[in-house]
């Protein structure tokens, strides 16, 4: 029942919008550092800061790996919180020549519990962050969960309004085949739709769900 549910949902979503194109990001490292700086951002902003690495030159772990903290939060200035942010970056790094060797494909070669356990296990890396590096870095397939997913699971009773990340990965790791092109795709979608229209106050009107059965009784967020 549920599977058919999110199938459903994940049919009407991608009939009105299309493919997404996630992750925007040109190298692997270009995606592990966006799913760090989009943390309490929008795109745009990390955008302005991914632009001022690659203008810098900067915008590979072996070159962070020798850059300053300061220097480096100054570069993603435009992303927010930058000097959090930058620590965050550097300890991702640290981690990674520390542990192996700075090179991203020894990585390739632990299983996806083992990496998403030391990825949590980084200072300032959660879950939804770590979540976003194993499916869109490491193609692992890893369902995302984020505000929007959890706005609209709700509202669509798709799951008890208590429920927290690990149960709202669950809801859809377990009941969607183990596809990574799908959940990469679904993740975009729900992004989509909530931006447009699943929005705190809902714009149901012309949203592509509209006459899936939902309820704004309780608000959420
Ligand atoms: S805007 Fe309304 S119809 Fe669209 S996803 Fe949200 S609750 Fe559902």
């Amino acid at each position: 029942m549920i599977s058919k549910q999110l199938t459903g949902i994940y049919q009407l979503l991608f009939d009105r919008f299309g493919p997404q194109h996630w992750w925007p990001g040109q190298t692997q490292f270009e995606i592990i550092a966006g799913a760090i700086l989009t943390q309490n951002t929008n795109w745009a902003n990390v955008e302005k800061a991914i632009t001022n690495l690659k203008a810098a030159d900067r915008l590979t772990h072996e070159k962070l790996h020798h850059l300053d903290v300061s220097q480096l939060a100054e570069l993603i200035r435009p992303a927010g919180y930058y000097n959090i942010k930058a620590k965050r970056l550097k300890n991702f790094i640290n981690w990674l020549f520390e542990n192996y060797d700075g090179k991203l494909t020894n990585l390739e070669n632990l299983d996806t519990d083992r990496l998403r356990a030391e990825l949590l296990a980084i200072t300032g890396v959660g879950r939804e962050t770590a979540d976003s590096i194993l499916l869109y870095a490491f193609d692992r397939p890893i369902f995302v969960v984020d505000a929007y997913t959890a706005r609209i699971a709700f509202r669509h009773q798709l799951i008890e309004p208590d429920a927290d990340y690990e149960r709202l990965r669950e809801l859809f790791q377990s009941n969607l085949p183990q596809d990574t092109k799908l959940f990469n795709e679904y993740h975009a979608l729900l992004v989509r739709v909530g931006k447009e229209f699943c929005r705190p106050k809902a714009r149901c009107s012309g949203c592509p769900l509209e006459k899936l059965p939902h309820s704004l009784d309780i608000e959420y967020f």
